[in-house]
Formats: C-alpha cells, sequence, structure tokens
C-alpha cells in the first residue's frame, strides 16, 4: 500500500445542467477506494475555448488525499466519468457531461501517452488556476511554480464566480 499523497482533480461540464453535474462529480470522488475528498473550490462558469461551439462550461477544482498511485486514480477518474454519463465518441474539445483531469499528483512529473503530469493545460488555463488558487494558492506545482503566481499571470478573461467561496 501506498502512501497518502496529495492530488488535485479538474472538474468540469458543460451538458445537462453543469452546477449539478459538478457538485455530482465531487460527492462522488469521496466515494473513490483509498482516497479522501478533503477540499472544494467555489463554482465558476468559463466560456468554451477551441474551433466547437458549445454552452459554458461550470469549472471546480477538488483536493483530494489518496494512497492510489496516479495510474490508478487516472483510472478511477475515468470510470467515475463514465458513470456519470461521458461518452468519448464527441470531439476532443466538444461538449462533455463531466471531465475529470488529474491536475497535480504528488511531486510526480512524467509524460507519456497515458498521462502527463503535472496536468498539460494548467499554465494557460484560467479555469484551473482560479479554482486552484482557492483551495491551495501556496501549492508548488513541480517544474511549474506556486499557484499564486501562475494564477497572477492569466487575466480571468471568460471566467466569472458564481458561488461565494465560504
Ligand atoms: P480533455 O480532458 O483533454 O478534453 P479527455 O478527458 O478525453 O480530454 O482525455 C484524453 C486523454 O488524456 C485520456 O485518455 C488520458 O489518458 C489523457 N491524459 C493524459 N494526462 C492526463 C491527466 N493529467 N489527466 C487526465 N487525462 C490525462
Ligand atoms: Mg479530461
Amino acid at each position: 500500500m501506498q502512501r497518502w499523497q496529495p492530488a488535485y482533480i479538474g472538474l468540469g461540464s458543460n451538458l445537462d445542467d453543469p452546477q449539478r453535474q459538478v457538485l455530482r462529480a465531487w460527492e462522488r470522488l469521496a466515494g473513490l477506494p483509498e482516497t479522501l475528498a478533503v477540499l472544494r473550490s467555489p463554482l465558476y462558469r468559463s466560456r468554451p475555448f477551441g474551433p466547437v461551439p458549445q454552452p459554458d462550461f461550470v469549472n471546480a477544482v477538488a483536493g483530494l488525499l489518496t494512497r492510489l498511485d496516479a495510474l490508478a486514480l487516472l483510472g478511477a477518474l475515468q470510470a467515475l466519468e463514465r458513470a456519470l454519463g461521458r461518452r468519448r465518441e464527441g470531439a476532443r474539445w466538444g461538449p462533455r457531461v463531466i471531465d475529470l483531469d488529474l491536475l497535480v499528483f504528488g511531486r510526480e512529473r512524467r509524460a507519456d501517452g497515458e498521462l502527463t503530469l503535472p496536468h498539460a493545460g494548467i499554465v494557460e488555463r484560467n479555469f484551473v488556476l482560479y479554482p486552484l488558487a482557492d483551495i491551495a494558492p501556496d501549492l508548488d506545482v513541480p517544474g511549474l511554480g506556486r499557484v499564486s503566481e501562475l494564477k497572477a499571470r492569466l487575466a480571468p478573461e471568460g471566467l466569472w464566480r458564481i458561488e461565494p467561496e465560504e
């Protein structure tokens, strides 16, 4: 059995009552094996980017403690996406009922076909860094730097908090 490690998950949805989908996914994270769901950021609404016209997203970030290893946690997140109704046949950047991305896993750094850590999109995505900064401003993202400093480089363009902080 592994030791307990902190992991941060990005949650996003833009289909079928996205706010409900994100809150439902947050509740289900607490049910993952060998895992404690410790912190949830406020919810944000974000304007979609990319080539596909689609509804706004609701985003949040969750902080976990887990004894799963990184690949097992990724597998558990993908199983949870399927259980919550995610279908993978859509366009890469298309609308989705739930997306669960593994943003940071302890001090791990890796980049292979299966899993990139830290998640490749972190530094340019305000809908990741703003909610991450709400729950872990002092986190040092391996190879990238402190969350509060990464956030300070990104304008909150197309991003609105839809829930008070407490
Ligand atoms: P995206 O979230 O980029 O829109 P998907 O959720 O469909 O796309 O994920 C595509 C693939 O990205 C997954 O099959 C997974 O193996 C891979 N992947 C690599 N690194 C990560 C990560 N840190 N978190 C989640 N998925 C990842
Ligand atoms: Mg994903």
